[in-house]
């Protein structure tokens, strides 16, 4: 903060607009200001309010007189006040009327020069004095507030929730983040003016809790803001207002908020250290489509707790054995005879403590903190050695899908440790083929772009994972370098009950055909859902109807009778 009053040490000539419409008036403070600054003038608070509207950032103090023909000084006054640019800048009333003085100085003025001029140091005094006041406090909240929104930013939220504490050690305070659902999407598709509209309405809502609350909030980063604030029972209420509030001002529809707190914090934690907490209780919120508000509580503690353990017991779980490769069938339904063609590697994990572990749970927590890259290298590795193994136990190569997660495709050794895991296990390229979920080509699409590229051009052969379960658009669907594409778990769930969901699949098929992008169908479980989507010409299926994903050595029936049929088929040729 100190560093920034120095530099404000400035030695341009600072202009006055002084407002009298008697010229003897105006002839006199020129005399005695025109040296030390640039006077402009208006004969009338009209003529002056034109002048300011155009040039109010140069301003740097109003001289105003009362009592003026068109518009009076006091209307002047209410008009500047009532603007959010305008209100800013210094104004100092020059009358010989002392009940006006106080009338003027409750309006907003900051002092008065009495009439007549007959002391010009005082005049000048209270002139410096007062623009250097006013431009003390300008830059101190332009550093202290967020541009946008006006609320504080998060380096001032931090310290002066610490001095809330020190100001009120017995009151009981809660932290809450906010984030706006999907923000990002209103900005691609309504435009950054109306996200900073939705922004500021969010600040606004926070504004009028706090006016009747004691407490503070800033907007830390992008859509995501934080409160610190005496404890409140019921922040249920607050999200539905602030849901309503952004539909009402932005005209979105599906517009919302979540709200993740923790309350009544322990104040012995570092206020950073609260907001981790509100944002764990936040996360919880994201995606879900019926709960807006999470609030940290000893459930959410003890998860935390068990998420770090599994961390700390990752090394160990690998170099024990821990985790195993399992194996998921796809097969070609193109035929009357289903046909198995790949498999997907799955991870599993049993925990010597806790059991068979789902990867919904460790993957997540492991792509948070890079040890995925670890992880997946090892399923790489044993699924590069499986097809190895079936080549050589049954004649034909059976291709195995690997997932390959956001954070691997930004790993700039990647290519390197693909090229050399296919190499010693003897493989090719074509025959490890890489899964990369859709929502890593969101964001930063160039680099994930470029390195799909050059995987392709070595051979290898991406699937698209997951699609239609973020953000993608079908157009995107044409200019992404892929190979094949997996339709998310999500459709084919309800792709015999929702005629909407059906539809979405007949498009996507027909897109991809156009394309000639083979599809696979991924959990499909029911014979209607297999015979709906053969109808509809997807070309293959993977999920429980024909297999749950199994150890390698369970499948060993079907890749065997696979092998024969594929050897039987080459033969033929
Ligand atoms: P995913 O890549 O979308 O994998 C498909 C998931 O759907 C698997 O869950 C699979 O068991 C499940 N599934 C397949 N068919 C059916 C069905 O008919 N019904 C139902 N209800 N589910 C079915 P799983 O094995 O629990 O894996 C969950 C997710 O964890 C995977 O989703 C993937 O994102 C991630 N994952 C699993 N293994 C790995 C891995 O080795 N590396 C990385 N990076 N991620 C992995
Ligand atoms: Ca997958
Ligand atoms: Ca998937």
């Amino acid at each position: 903060m100190k560093t920034v009053l120095r530099i404000e040490k400035a030695t341009r000539k600072r202009k006055i607009l002084v407002a009298e419409d008697e010229a003897i008036n105006r002839m006199m403070l020129g005399r005695i200001l025109g040296n030390e600054y640039d006077v402009i003038y208006a004969e009338d608070g009209q003529k002056a309010l034109d002048i300011i509207k155009a040039d109010y950032e140069t301003i740097s103090i109003i001289l105003l007189d009362l009592v003026m023909p068109v518009m009076d000084g006091y209307e002047l006054i209410e008009i500047l006040m009532n603007d959010k640019h305008f209100k800013n800048i210094p104004i100092i009333v020059m009358t010989s009327d002392k009940t006006a003085e106080i009338r003027t100085l409750q309006l907003g003025a900051v002092d008065f020069i009495p009439k007549p001029y007959d002391m010009p140091e005082v005049i000048r005094a209270r002139i410096s004095r007062s623009i250097k006041l006013a431009e003390e406090s300008r830059l101190l909240t332009a550093v202290e507030d967020d541009p946008l929104t006006g609320l504080y930013n998060k380096e001032f939220f931090l310290q002066y929730a610490g001095d809330l504490d020190m100001y009120h050690p017995n009151l009981d305070t809660d932290t809450a983040v906010i984030n706006i659902n999907r923000f990002h999407l209103i900005n691609e598709l309504y435009g950054s003016k109306t996200g900073d509209i939705v922004l500021n309405s969010v600040a606004e809502c926070l504004r009028l809790v706090l006016r009747k609350n004691i407490g503070l909030a800033c907007r830390s980063h992008n859509d995501t803001f934080y409160v610190y604030l005496a404890h409140q029972d019921d922040y249920d209420f607050l999200c539905k207002r602030m849901t309503e509030e952004l539909e009402a001002v932005s005209g979105i529809p599906d517009v919302s908020v979540r709200v993740g707190v923790y309350k009544n914090c322990d104040k012995s934690l570092s206020i950073s250290k609260r907001i981790d907490m509100a944002t764990i209780a936040c996360n919880l919120c994201r995606g879900s489509y019926t709960t807006s508000y999470a609030s940290y509580d000893s459930e959410i503690h003890e998860r935390e707790l068990f998420c770090e353990k599994l961390i700390r017991d990752t090394d160990k779980a690998l170099r024990q054995g821990q985790f195993q490769v399992y194996y998921q069938p796809k097969y070609n339904i193109e035929e009357d005879e289903p046909e198995l063609v790949s498999a997907e590697a799955l991870i599993r994990w049993t925990h010597p403590e806790h059991g068979r572990i789902s990867p919904g749970v460790f993957i997540p927590l492991f792509e948070e903190n890079g040890l995925i890259k670890k992880v997946d290298h090892f399923v790489w590795n044993q699924a590069a050695a499986q097809i190895a193994k079936w080549k050589k136990d049954f004649g034909v190569t059976i291709p195995i899908s690997v997932n390959v997660s956001r954070v691997d495709m930004f790993d700039p050794t990647l290519e390197s440790v693909l090229l050399k895991i296919v190499k010693s296990n003897g493989i090719s390229t074509s025959d490890l083929m890489l899964e990369v979920t859709e929502s890593a080509y969101t964001g930063n699409n160039a680099q994930i772009l470029s390195v799909v590229n050059k995987l392709r051009s070595d051979g290898f052969r991406i699937e698209m994972d997951d699609f239609g379960s973020g953000y993608s658009s079908l157009n995107m669907l044409s200019s992404l370098p892929i190979d094949i594409l997996k339709l998310d778990i999500g459709f084919v769930r309800k792709v015999c009950e929702s005629e909407k969901d059906k539809r979405m699949v007949a498009i996507i098929l027909e897109i991809a055909e156009f394309l000639n992008v083979p599809v696979v169908a991924e959990g499909v479980e029911k014979r209607e859902q297999y015979l709906l989507l053969k109808n509809m010409g997807c070309s293959i299926i993977q999920g429980y109807y024909f297999s749950k994903p199994e150890p390698p050595e369970e499948l060993e029936g079907k890749i065997s009778q696979a092998a024969k049929i594929k050897l039987s088929r080459e033969s033929a040729v």
